[in-house]
């Protein structure tokens, strides 16, 4: 390869090669200074109850609130984080916040809410996941059951047995977990079989056609009724209009979210 490009010259990387690994490198270190520098920020998105609308927890959503840029949202970072290992340390970042917000709420003895965080299933699975969130509880002094985990199919793709491992230690410690974007992977009975959750939240493709297709209305009805003999609540995510809500309401859907109820807004624009 490097005698092709003439003699005496070692080429280890082609012109490709070497953005890639530029690009890389730049990325893990905007990303890593991004954690240092308190960049990384939360939108919190609200839950309701179908019945009575009241306001049940809040979902806590990363933003990049970088320094030139504004407002990154995660699709733009979310996966690079993944890819260079990254993601735990955004996780912990967030779970951090969240605990702080809670503790806060605590001290002022406020009403407050219960916070859902969502972890990538690299952290889920990795050895200091456990130990972190006992960390961070026990820093702040918050009460375990105030915090929800939101989980993906994708955890158990490598190891089941590993991922019903660490729900149990969760759960142990009375912190809830829900199974994050129901029914986009490939085996989502197997979970609603296999795995204990405390909420289900069906994911907004399903939800985008309930008006119109009789198979999505279908599903959601089959994977509410299953949900309900394994005791899951259900919560429908995206919901965006009065007719889809009805019709959850009808289907006997117990929770929503979605920008019908309000966009993920930084906590003190929040009308709750
Ligand atoms: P998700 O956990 O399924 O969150 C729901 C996403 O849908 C959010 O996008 C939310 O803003 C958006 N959404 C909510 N209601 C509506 C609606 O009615 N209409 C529409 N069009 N969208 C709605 P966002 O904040 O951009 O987050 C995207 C994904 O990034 C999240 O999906 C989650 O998988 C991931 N993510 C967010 N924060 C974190 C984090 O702290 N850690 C990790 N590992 N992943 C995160
Ligand atoms: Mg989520
Ligand atoms: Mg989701
Ligand atoms: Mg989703």
């Amino acid at each position: 390869f490097a005698k092709r490009q003439g003699k005496n010259r070692y080429v280890i990387f082609n012109d490709d090669l070497w953005e890639n690994f530029n690009n890389h490198y730049k990325k893990v270190y905007e990303i890593k200074s991004a954690i240092e520098n308190k960049e990384f920020i939360i939108h919190y998105q609200p839950k309701a109850c179908i019945e009575t609308n009241k306001i049940t927890g809040l979902e806590a959503l990363v933003r990049w609130n970088h320094p030139t840029k504004g407002i990154i949202y995660p699709d733009a970072f979310i996966s690079c984080a993944e890819e260079t290992g990254l993601i735990s340390q955004i996780d912990i970042t967030v779970l951090e916040i969240a605990a702080q917000q809670l503790s806060e709420w605590n001290k002022q003895g406020k009403k407050k809410y219960n916070i859902s965080i969502n972890i990538s299933p690299q952290f889920f699975l990795s050895t200091h996941f456990i130990p972190t969130v006992d960390r961070v509880l026990k820093k702040y002094v918050v009460n375990p059951s105030n915090l929800q985990l939101e989980i993906t199919e994708n955890i158990a793709l490598n190891d089941i047995n590993l991922s019903k491992e660490v729900i149990k230690e969760l759960r142990v410690r009375n912190i809830k977990i829900s199974i994050d974007d129901f029914g986009k992977g490939y085996s989502s009975m197997t979970y609603i079989k296999e795995f204990y959750f405390n909420d289900l939240k069906i994911d907004k493709s399903f939800i985008d056609n309930i008006i119109n297709n009789k198979v999505d209305q279908t599903m959601i009805e089959m994977i509410i009724n299953l949900s309900k003999i394994r005791g899951f609540e259900v919560v429908a995510e995206g919901v965006e209009t009065d007719e889809q809500l009805a019709f959850l309401r009808k289907l006997g859907c117990h929770k929503y979210q979605g920008y019908l109820l309000s966009k993920p807004k930084p906590i003190h624009e929040l009308c709750i």
